[in-house]
């Protein structure tokens, strides 16, 4: 097997799924199949569930037929756990996992009045989450959320936990806050504070040094400020990097090459990019 000519590595929620629907299309997954047949790894690096990960792209791309050779594999979680496309299995960090308290903390809350705008990830196995409805407007969600996400901080507290919410630190007796409350615009996850893009970008090197040449030049594609944190990771470790930011604000500079999609944002961004790259690779 020859060094693949590029290797990506993708947020999933933005550039791959409409951060609207919440759904993945076709023409993307097709550009994705096109791509994993010219030999190109794909490591998809995201919060989200391996249960929506599998059901959004890896299940329609294996039902599609898997091209020969195809290393197509997922971090799921930030890093919490991580599986490869058609084999099934599914390996899980118990040391990212939060205390159970988390999940019945975020069932409380709901319960408690909070059901308007947002519900719980049931298929979440390392973070505790809750999402946003579609059926409600973004702004109503995100005035919703400031208010969650501090009774969250506060009630986790009082249950013992330590947290850190922004800049904010609730310690717990023994002074340590070794869990995070990470809000993004369409989710607040509870998560160890070792997760992240960057612990997701080593498992992504991990998977493809198993199975493979590692590439030696990369494209990481994020909505997100946190998904320059693996292309750091990548730039850090000697490989050379650019990222494709495809949210709304404007790209952070950096020692490497960022670049955007002029017209495009989100999934449309990403759909753009990777036909524009299956057309040059393929
Ligand atoms: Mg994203």
């Amino acid at each position: 097997m020859s060094t693949p000519p590029l290797g990506l590595l993708l947020d999933v929620d933005g550039p791959v799924a409409s951060p609207e629907t919440r759904t993945v299309a076709p023409a993307l997954l097709e550009d994705l199949r096109r791509l994993l047949g010219a030999g190109i790894p794909v490591v998809l690096n995201t919060g989200r569930s391996v249960d929506f990960v599998e059901g959004q792209v890896l299940g329609p791309l294996v039902d599609r037929g898997l091209p020969a050779g195809a290393r197509l594999h997922a971090v799921c979680e930030k890093g919490g756990l991580w599986t490869t496309a058609g084999a099934g299995e599914v390996h899980l960090d118990a040391e990212l996992a939060v205390p159970a308290v988390c999940h019945a903390v975020l069932g409380e809350l709901l319960d408690g009045g909070y059901q308007d705008a947002m519900f719980v990830d049931t298929g979440k196995r390392t973070m505790a989450t809750v999402e946003a409805r579609t059926d409600v407007p973004a702004s109503h969600y995100a005035e919703r959320q400031r208010a969650f996400d501090a009774d969250l901080a506060e009630r986790l507290s009082a249950a013992g936990v330590g947290v850190v919410l922004g800049g904010r630190s609730f310690p717990d007796a023994a002074g340590r806050r070794p869990w995070r409350i990470d809000p993004s615009v369409i989710a607040t996850d509870v998560e160890s504070v070792r997760a992240g893009k960057a612990l997701g970008a080593r498992r992504a090197l991990e998977l493809l040094r198993a199975d493979g040449p590692l590439p030696r030049v990369w494209h990481t594609v994020g909505d997100s400020r946190s998904d320059y944190a693996m292309a750091d990771h990548l730039h850090g470790s000697g490989f050379d990097v650019t990222h494709v930011d495809v949210g709304p604000q404007p790209p952070l500079s950096r020692p490497f090459p960022v670049r955007t999609v002029p017209g495009a944002d989100y999934d449309a961004a990403g759909r753009a990019h990777l036909r524009e790259l299956a057309d040059r690779l393929t």
